[in-house]
């Protein structure tokens, strides 16, 4: 490296840390600002529930800045000597918060000092550890509870975000891994990552509330219609995705999973207008799933003992014209059926023993040549 770079990277280094001092600043006038504005009732006047929250929205910022920075407006006042350094350019903004969150336990002056030492990340810590907690912070803990779920623009998948006070974060956190622990490996070693299974328990938890006879074989998934757009579809081997009746859009994935559990009817669109009505797509009649489910006793994965909302699986796809006949047919815990099989794309082996069925290696991307259907359901334009 040459001494002119060298320099140059110098004068980076220096303007970078300006910029984080001049950020600073300008947190510090927005503090003030917010201050005179919050005086004001400005959360209330223009319906926000908290003045954080009112700051998220307005400044289109994350909830942790928000809150900073609102804290910040709250604290610095009372602890003037956190501020002046902050002020001087001593400390940046987000070790000036630590160490003002840290004064605000009622640490003391040796402790606050002794923080300068310490990452920011241990400060924290710390400051988790000095927090005395009174009665008033526990309300404040339960009043700002709460839990959002919030589909993207096309629903093709929903971020979900929370906060819980401590203790019920602690029991809800020991139930969501408790419960992701429960999902077995995958064939191949290959395992979901800890955040994918938690997000597989939640939706599990959700299931049981929706049906609390948890165990019980499942008799019928949603009846629901699929609208699918036959020019596209046919163009593209099914790839496209179709729409549900109440919304989302889904993939074929997801339809092939309903086409097992629930009854479906899929409706073809041609210039925005049914065409054709799907004779192929209908449930499998009531006294197969229930011999099924009596043949199986269970799932039918070699060793899975689950019995968690076991349903039927066309081994051979219904896109690719597999039947509703019980040779077809294998009942599945939902763990084995909705995770391994329709999220992951591994498929049953059909040469397995019927009651210690093996699963195969996931497929990636479109199916081969071979095996293209036009959509998950065939549609006949004859069966009308
Ligand atoms: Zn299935
Ligand atoms: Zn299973």
């Amino acid at each position: 490296m040459f001494w002119y770079d060298e320099q140059r990277m110098d004068g980076w280094l220096a303007e970078l840390k300006q910029c984080e001092a001049q950020i600073g600043e300008l947190r510090a006038r927005q503090g003030v600002l917010i201050n005179e504005l919050s005086k004001r009732d400005i959360a209330q006047r223009q319906g926000a529930r908290t003045i954080v929250e009112w700051v998220e929205s307005t400044l289109d910022m994350s909830r942790s800045v928000a809150s900073d920075l609102v804290f910040g407006m709250r604290w610095f006042g009372r602890f003037r000597s956190i501020e002046h350094r902050f002020v001087e350019g001593l400390a940046s903004f987000d070790r000036a918060i630590a160490t003002l969150r840290l004064a605000q336990t009622g640490a003391d002056l040796q402790v606050v000092k002794s923080s300068e030492q310490l990452d920011l990340h241990n400060v924290a810590r710390l400051c988790g550890r000095q927090r005395r907690m009174t009665r008033r912070d526990e309300r404040r803990a339960f009043t700002e509870r709460f839990c959002m779920a919030q589909p993207t623009l096309d629903e093709s998948s929903w971020k979900i975000a929370a906060q819980l006070p401590g203790f019920e974060g602690r029991v809800f956190a020991k139930a969501l891994q408790d419960r992701a622990d429960e999902f077995r490996r995958l064939p191949g070693g290959e395992e979901s990552t800890r955040a994918q299974r938690q997000a597989d328990a939640l939706v599990a938890m959700a299931n049981d509330s929706l049906d609390r006879t948890g165990d019980a074989t499942e008799t019928a998934g949603p009846a629901v219609a699929v609208f699918v757009n036959l020019d596209e579809a046919n163009t593209s081997g099914g790839e496209t995705g179709a729409e549900i009746e109440y919304g989302p859009r889904v993939g074929p994935n997801t339809i092939e999973s309903l086409l097992c559990t629930g009854s479906v009817q899929v409706i073809g669109l041609e210039d925005g207008r049914p065409v054709v009505t799907s004779d192929s797509a209908k449930a499998i009649p009531q006294a197969v799933r229930r011999f099924v489910a009596w043949r199986d006793g269970g799932c039918t994965i070699d060793a899975c003992q689950s019995r968690y909302r076991l349903q039927p699986h066309h081994i051979r796809e219904r896109r690719h014209g597999g039947a509703h006949d019980p040779g077809n047919l294998t009942t599945l815990c939902w763990y084995h059926h909705h995770v391994a099989i329709h999220g992951n794309g591994f498929q049953i082996d059909p040469d397995s023993p019927r009651g210690r069925r093996r699963l195969s290696r996931p497929r990636t991307g479109p199916d081969p040549p071979d095996r293209q259907a036009t959509y998950p359901v065939t549609i006949n334009r004859n069966n009308q």
